[in-house]
């Protein structure tokens, strides 16, 4: 999500003189689109506005602008906490990016310091979906927005905190931006929402809902459309009925577990138990041959106990995701369990239990992967997989990478590939003619 929004302030940006680069050392302007989900994400954007410090020593006209998440959550402490910085924004603040930069011009043009007061826009809580000039990384994948915020409250996350209640965008705007897309030329369309299955809920329509959204998007020309991510108390038998029903959604769910224990998922808030899960899960995989279900868990939540985390490994025995992402806890001020519970489990047992799930679900991955040999996929080809390789990759309907020997006139077609060796890394194969 941040990426997309990154291209809108690309686009914003674009309106008023600016391009994009690729190093920061080419850079007049340099802006963070931060995320603050664990801490090391926050970390991070220290780390590098270290970097840019020292490249201000040698370009003094170098702006820093922080945004998104961090800006929301932690506004004028950034600046306290480092110098580098020049300017925030919150997350429903973007289009007043071009105001900011403009404000710090006048300063610099008028002798005045940077610094002379904080230069800044964060609203109380971000409640716009801004209308962004997005200028789009790939001109044949596609990211468009459904829904910003969660009102969902998970008792670790921070997202509601930072990004605001569920705000969806109406289904006509969706249409009309997917409709434009599809006539350029685009091939993919990845739906973006932190929870896609609420969409709607915050509108008056009952018609409005992810179902209908989906069914409405299928008719458009367009050879794919996958979405990410999907709630797994929230998705309805009718999202199940369309992904089983219409040949453009891919076959591929994102749906966060979390953990396997019934007691941690009632302390998370997370609103189902573990058999309901395996249960979606088993439902899904019958009804939608070859689709691939991934997830993220976290491990080393305060109150997990070792009994708990083998229900998380029971459960990824049985789930069988074509893939993981295992994060340890990381308590994040202003969520409930913050405050409720002390981060009780010491970081050698959280890698413990981390190294223990990646090694099993690598295991999995690696049979899941291996079931495609021999088998012809359809890939999206993005690119090679370095600059002057003639080695490609792409993605399958499901989400899988594949390597191939290939040329530039693929890139941004669909292929088929025969899948000649396959393994925890990806697939790979060569393309058939
Ligand atoms: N909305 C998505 C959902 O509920 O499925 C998840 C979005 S969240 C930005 C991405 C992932 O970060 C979560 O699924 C969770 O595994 C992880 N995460 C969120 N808060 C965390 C925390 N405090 N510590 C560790 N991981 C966290
Ligand atoms: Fe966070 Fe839960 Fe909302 Fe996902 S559903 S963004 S984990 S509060």
């Amino acid at each position: 999500m941040n990426e997309h929004k990154s291209e809108g302030i690309a686009g914003l940006l674009a309106q008023h003189g600016y391009e994009l680069v690729e190093r920061p050392e080419d850079a007049d302007l340099v802006i963070f689109n931060t995320c603050m989900v664990r801490e090391k994400a926050e970390e991070k954007v220290y780390s590098e506005a270290g970097i840019i410090r020292a490249l201000k020593e040698k370009k003094p006209h170098l702006l820093l602008g922080i945004g998104g998440c961090m800006a929301q959550a932690l506004g004028k402490r950034i600046f306290e906490r480092s110098p580098t910085v020049d300017f925030l924004f919150g997350s429903s603040n973007l289009s007043d990016i071009p105001r900011l930069i403009q404000e710090l011009e006048e300063r610099r043009q008028n002798g005045r310091h940077l610094r002379d007061g904080p230069v800044m826009a964060i609203s109380k809580i971000p409640d716009r979906i801004e209308d962004l000039p997005f200028v789009r990384q790939s001109p044949f994948q596609a990211k468009v927005t459904i829904t910003e915020g969660c009102s969902n409250f998970c008792s670790f996350c921070i997202v509601p905190y930072t990004t605001g209640l569920l705000r969806s965008r109406l289904p006509g705007d969706i249409l009309r931006e997917v409709s434009q897309l599809a006539a350029q030329g685009y091939k993919e369309i990845q739906l973006l929402g932190q929870n896609v299955d609420s969409y709607g809920r915050d509108l008056d329509d009952p018609e409005i809902n992810f179902a209908n959204l989906l069914r409405a998007l299928t008719q458009i020309d367009i050879p794919r459309i996958r979405f990410t991510s999907s709630h797994p108390k929230d998705i309805t038998p009718a999202v199940i009925d369309v992904l089983a029903e219409e040949n453009n959604i891919c076959e591929h769910v994102h749906m966060a577990v979390q953990s396997g224990s019934d007691r941690v998922l009632t302390e998370m808030r997370r609103g189902y138990t573990k058999e309901q899960f395996l249960d979606l899960v088993h439902e899904l995989k019958a009804r939608v041959p070859g689709i691939s279900i991934t997830t993220d868990i976290i491990v080393g939540f305060p109150t997990e106990t070792e009994e708990d985390f083998l229900e998380t490994v029971d459960l990824v025995k049985k789930a069988r995701f074509g893939g993981a992402y295992i994060f340890k806890y990381s308590p994040r001020p202003g969520t409930i369990s913050f405050y409720k519970w002390p981060d009780a489990i010491p970081p050698e047992e959280k890698q413990r239990r981390l190294e223990y799930l990646l090694s099993l679900q690598k295991h999995i991955t690696d049979e899941e992967n291996r079931r495609l040999l021999g088998e012809t996929v359809e890939v999206l080809v993005e690119g090679p997989t370095r600059p002057h390789s003639d080695r490609y990759l792409g993605k399958t309907r499901d989400n899988k990478t594949v390597i191939f020997p290939g040329n530039p006139e693929m890139v941004g077609t669909l292929v088929p590939v025969l899948v000649e060796e396959a393994g925890v890394a990806g697939l790979f194969g060569r393309v058939l003619p």
